[in-house]
């Protein structure tokens, strides 16, 4: 049994050089062989562990009682040491699957004063994701906890120590972990030390976990294994090794990062600290709070390539059907709508226009164990659809109006120049089509919408929060493999050679809503991390390049 599953994830895809798949079809549901419950009600998110403000609306974050300059060590840094981590063979190692043994590591956490933390993740088989494995180190063991077989235990045992200000959390690259944790166990992180975070204000030539660990401990990590099929049971020992090493030694890389933050210089004189830098960003980073993914009357136009695919209002209606359709099994089966139906087999549909079964059968080139149980109920959205076209025509209208504007003429340009520093505001402007939502995500899932105006203007240099040469952080550069991966529903990266933005490097544009809050005002500390907790002033998020649909 081993052995097949071993021969399985080891199976080689046909493009790509990951050698590991993604996905292996042959494991059971852990969903239902755990008895794991998840909502997928199209409704919001509930943080039920979140106080709510007076008003009722807004979640607040543990964090916000709290001061970024809480978490800041700045005694005798000199001094301190960096702590060598053992070699992974001679570290005590335990997979945590019983409480029992939740139990004694929520107790040995508890006595440390710091943790390294990592998650392994699957996004295709469930609608909103699923942690498969956490992985915890100290300084001196290593724990992979199977979330699994403890999923209703891990918030109980482990939220209080997540949320505990006095000890330190080491994550890298934790802006989908934070998020994760939140979804899954209610659990809520304070006292982050982000090493992605840190890379970046050292301005590290790389930022990925596998360079840090090349250039700060000599370990050559192997990354193949980061996109694998982390369900899979029992865990195989390349497996294992392998999210060992994701923990083991970011503890070592905090030590050694801080004591290199401590002494950089500060950047300018008005300017934070570079240690205080990485905790404020880190603060930022916990601060993201989870929201599911709902599905409204124009998600259809979030579908990658919608925009830009010069539809008519007839492929328009029928993608606009389909995604209903597809919305619908995924809730409530539990899938990833891209298991159900990848987009990509979504537009050719909608280009295609079948309108039989024999149609829609030849016009299908992989397997869509979906769509073959379910061929007449797609034939017959597909129809419906037809008749509904009319309502579309407006749509169709508006994506003309929009594609040409001020997106080539602004942003383009200056995304063409790797390093140019610029702020980008974003107006909103309502429409039927497609209107911002006035509070949004700082996580890389926004995506720019119909008959959103943007403006880019280039920013005094202290003002600027753009980050070029993000080469290559965990969320960005994942690797396209097969069409019915999930996290490949994102927004095609290859558009971006036109920009001849060198492959390896991608530019944030950062898009602030522009509200006169003037950043350079002078202002205490207190004031600025008044601020920075009230998302009202300084809202912010990354359009990453590949969401621009160039
Ligand atoms: P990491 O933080 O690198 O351990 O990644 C955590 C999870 O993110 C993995 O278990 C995957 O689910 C997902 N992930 C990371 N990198 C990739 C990638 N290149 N392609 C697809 N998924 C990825
Ligand atoms: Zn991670
Ligand atoms: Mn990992």
């Amino acid at each position: 049994m081993e052995e097949d599953l071993e021969k399985a994830i080891a199976s080689s895809r046909h493009h790509g050089k990951a050698k590991v798949s993604f996905h292996v079809a042959t494991i059971n549901k852990p969903q239902e062989e755990y008895k794991i419950l998840v909502d997928n009600a199209n409704k919001p998110f509930d943080h039920v562990f979140l106080e709510r403000s007076e008003d009722g609306l807004r979640f607040i974050h543990p964090l916000e009682k709290l001061s970024v300059m809480d978490f800041v060590d700045n005694n005798n840094l000199i001094e301190k040491k960096p702590v060598k981590p053992l070699p992974l063979e001679e570290t005590p190692f335990k997979i945590v699957e019983e409480v029992k043994d939740l139990k004694e590591l929520a107790a040995t956490l508890q006595s440390v004063e710091e943790f390294a933390v990592d998650l392994e993740h699957n996004q295709y088989r469930s609608f909103q994701g699923l942690t498969c494995l956490m992985q915890i180190s100290t300084r001196t063991e290593d724990y992979i906890v199977d979330t699994f077989k403890l999923w209703d235990h891990i918030g109980p045992y482990l939220r209080e120590l997540f949320k505990d200000p006095k000890k330190k959390k080491v994550m890298h690259g934790a802006d989908r972990d934070i998020i994760w944790l939140q979804r899954d166990f209610g659990i809520y992180v304070c006292n982050l030390f982000d090493t992605g975070q840190a890379s970046r204000v050292l301005k590290l030539e790389r930022k990925s976990l596998e360079f840090l660990l090349k250039h700060y401990c000599g370990v050559a990590a192997n990354k193949e294994y980061q996109n694998a099929d982390w369900r899979i049971r029992p865990l195989p020992d390349v497996m294992t090794r392998y999210a060992r090493e994701d923990t083991h030694y970011l503890l070592y890389i905090y030590d050694v990062m801080q004591i290199d933050l401590h002494i950089m210089a500060k950047e300018n004189e008005q300017s934070d600290s570079p240690l205080i830098e990485v905790y404020k960003r880190s603060y930022d980073v916990c601060m993201q709070l989870y929201e599911k993914e709902l599905l409204t009357g124009d998600s259809y136009l979030h579908v990658h390539g919608v925009q830009t695919g010069n539809l008519n209002a007839v492929q328009l209606a029928i993608i606009a059907g389909l995604c209903e359709w597809r919305d619908q099994i995924a809730r409530a089966d539990d899938e990833s709508t891209g298991y159900v139906l990848p987009n990509k087999t979504l537009i050719d549909i909608a280009k295609d226009m079948p309108i039989n079964v024999g149609q829609l059968r030849r016009l299908l080139k992989s397997k869509h164990p979906y769509i073959e149980r379910n061929f007449d109920a797609v034939i017959s959205v597909i129809r419906r659809a037809m008749q509904n076209a009319a309502a579309f025509e407006p749509v169709v209208q508006s994506l003309k109006d929009w594609r040409p504007g001020t997106f080539e003429k602004t942003i383009k340009p200056m995304i063409e120049k790797p390093g140019t520093e610029f702020t980008a505001y974003l107006k909103k402007q309502s429409s039927d089509v497609g209107v911002l939502p006035s509070k949004r995500k700082f996580d890389s899932d926004y995506k720019l919408q119909a008959k959103e105006v943007v403006k880019v203007s280039k920013s005094k240099p202290d003002n600027v929060i753009v980050l070029d040469d993000d080469d290559d952080t965990d969320e960005q550069g994942w690797e396209r493999g097969d069409a019915s991966n999930r996290a490949l529903e994102m927004p095609s990266k290859g558009s971006l050679s036109m920009t001849q933005v060198p492959k390896t490097s991608s530019t944030e544009i950062v898009v602030i809503e522009d509200d006169d809050e003037s950043e350079n005002d002078s202002k205490s500390r207190e004031d600025e991390d008044m601020i920075r907790r009230s998302e009202k002033h300084r809202r912010f998020m990354s359009l990453k390049r590949g969401f621009l649909n160039i």
